[in-house]
């Protein structure tokens, strides 16, 4: 089968995995994807930064966080 995912599915994934954990073996994948491709390197990157940003600007308390977490 298709051992790597496309640019669009690693995206898809990391946005998922910020709000969902991720299985052992997409987690595998998306780390093997990135290695090899800047470009979602990059795009990883400002996607974690903005979410902190986000976080920051939309989240006067972290009752959702609370909501996720046991
Ligand atoms: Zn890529």
């Amino acid at each position: 089968m298709n051992l790597l995912y496309s640019c669009q599915k690693v995206a898809e994934l990391v946005s998922q995995g910020m709000d969902e954990p991720l299985g052992r073996l997409d987690r595998l994948r998306l780390r093997m994807h990135i290695s090899m491709c800047d470009n979602c390197r990059n795009v990883g990157q400002q996607m974690l930064r903005v979410r902190e940003l986000s976080a920051h600007l939309f989240a006067p308390d972290s009752a959702l966080d609370d909501i996720d977490r046991p």
